[in-house]
């Protein structure tokens, strides 16, 4: 996946520390390098970690909680919003470590949170345990919660959150609390600036929040134009497509990622190109809940106009998998399905989005993404030993199409094995699924839901 996505048959990579040092045909790579632990793919295909550019990582413990006939409108109302406050930090940690073995075991080496883990530290600590990489904001950062908007309705009367902050002042204060972890440029665990968004951050937030990521040279990540109600509500407000806007009052750059971007006009897709700013396409979280953003949305052909796309799997009732390379499959099938056009999207464009897209939305383009000499060691190594990779014709399309997560094997990041052989080195995995099953039901025991089935359909 670098820029001339070269393809290496019968490669080596070499790696010291965290970084790839040296990469090329197998016999060259062997000659020149003595290596203290050699890994062999036996024919596997390598390649670089995928990115995922949208998550929640701690809504795990009530996932498939919502049955199928909750409206999107009461989805915050009567089940987020009572998670809020309730969900202790213990909880959290487990939730962000399960969600990390998920990712890890799927091939994804690195994700951008929302910035909605109450509790950022623990988000960090539990994914370093895990050994994913991470790049983490504050939490809810807010300062009209009444704004919020998702689903079909207008904004209207919404439960508090008790332990997020509600005035400019409170938001302002916790902005860029994380940012001291970008000090150390070796670490696995780094910071950006994240908004809420979906209508909650008034003018003078969004402009603070920019001035933020701008001075610590990372990503301002928020949601923006996901459902038609936010979307409108924008719209409203500001009196002109939402990121018309934007790009006006100067908060659209090349540094900002919008997760969604569902609901967009040709003057907003227009101010994207100009200013370089990327989306993070959640296809299976529209999907979840019919907002019909893979048949009316832009972002397949705002990727082929150069405008950076990135992938996500959103969370746990909008997905509900972290596997990237569902959204890429989705991704590139349902752009070919809403423009009838075979060749609309490659399999090469879902592994772009979710590998090079990925890497800029989450502000490291300089350090991962592709395999390159000098950028970090998160690689992922997949078995031949499985009936969806075989027979081994074309690599990339058996990876997007057929074999997918399936036939993940083993996982570098940061130039350690992580996932080695199916087997994590790093964690109890049995243990963390056992925890994780205990503590989602005293979870929402102590929140007072049960789980329903779906209505049946007469
Ligand atoms: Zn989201």
């Amino acid at each position: 996946m670098d820029d001339s996505r070269s393809i290496i048959a019968d490669g080596a990579i070499a790696v010291r520390g965290c970084d790839v040092v040296d990469l090329g045909a197998d016999q060259t790579i062997a000659a020149r390098t003595s290596a203290r632990t050699v890994i062999d793919a036996q024919g596997g295909p390598v390649h670089p970690g995928l990115v995922e550019a949208h998550l929640h990582a701690s809504f795990q413990l009530f996932r498939s909680a919502l049955p199928d006939h909750l409206a999107e409108d009461d989805s915050f109302d009567t089940f987020e919003s009572v998670f809020y406050n309730t969900v202790d930090d213990d909880e959290e940690r487990i939730s962000v470590a399960l969600a990390s073995a998920e990712m890890i075991r799927n091939g994804t080496t690195c994700f951008l949170e929302a910035g909605t883990v109450l509790q950022p530290a623990t988000a960090a600590d539990a994914a370093a345990a895990v050994g994913i990489r991470a790049v983490i904001g504050d939490a809810f950062i807010w300062d009209c919660p009444q704004g919020f908007a998702q689903g079909a309705r207008a904004p209207h009367d919404r439960p508090t959150l008790r332990r997020t902050p509600q005035t400019f002042d409170e938001a302002v204060a916790q902005l860029g609390g994380q940012l001291w972890r970008n000090d150390d440029p070796e670490s696995l665990v780094s910071a950006h600036i994240a908004l809420l968004g979906l209508g909650t951050a008034s003018e003078s937030l969004l402009l603070r929040a920019k001035e933020a990521a701008d001075a610590a040279g990372v990503t301002l990540n928020l949601h923006q134009s996901y459902s038609p109600a936010d979307t409108g509500a924008d719209r409203d407000r500001f009196g002109a497509d939402p990121l018309v806007h934007l790009e006006r009052i100067g908060v659209l750059a090349d540094n900002v990622t919008l997760a969604h971007g569902n609901h967009l006009t040709d003057a907003e897709c227009e101010a994207l190109l100009r200013t370089g700013a990327a989306i993070a396409w959640a296809p299976a979280a529209s999907m979840m809940w019919g907002h019909g953003a893979c048949i009316d949305g832009r972002h397949a052909e705002l990727h082929r106009r150069g405008v950076n796309i990135a992938l996500g799997s959103d969370s746990p009732n909008w997905s509900n998998d972290f596997d990237l390379f569902k959204q890429a499959n989705l991704a590139v099938l349902t752009a070919r399905e809403a423009h009838r056009d075979r060749g609309y999207l490659t399999a090469e464009d879902g592994l772009w989005m979710a590998t090079r897209g990925g890497a800029k939305a989450a502000g490291l383009a300089d350090r991962i993404g592709s395999i390159e000499i000098g950028k970090r060691a998160d690689l992922v190594i997949h078995s031949m030993r499985r009936p969806e990779i075989t027979p081994p014709t074309d690599m990339i399309r058996n990876l997007i199409y057929s074999a997918r997560s399936k036939t993940v094997r083993t996982v570098i990041v940061n130039g350690v094995v992580v996932l080695d052989d199916g087997k994590f080195t790093t964690i109890d995995e049995d243990e963390l699924i056992r925890e994780a099953a205990e503590a989602s039901a005293a979870l929402l025991s102590r929140m007072g839901k049960s789980v329903v089935p779906n209505q049946a359909r007469r």
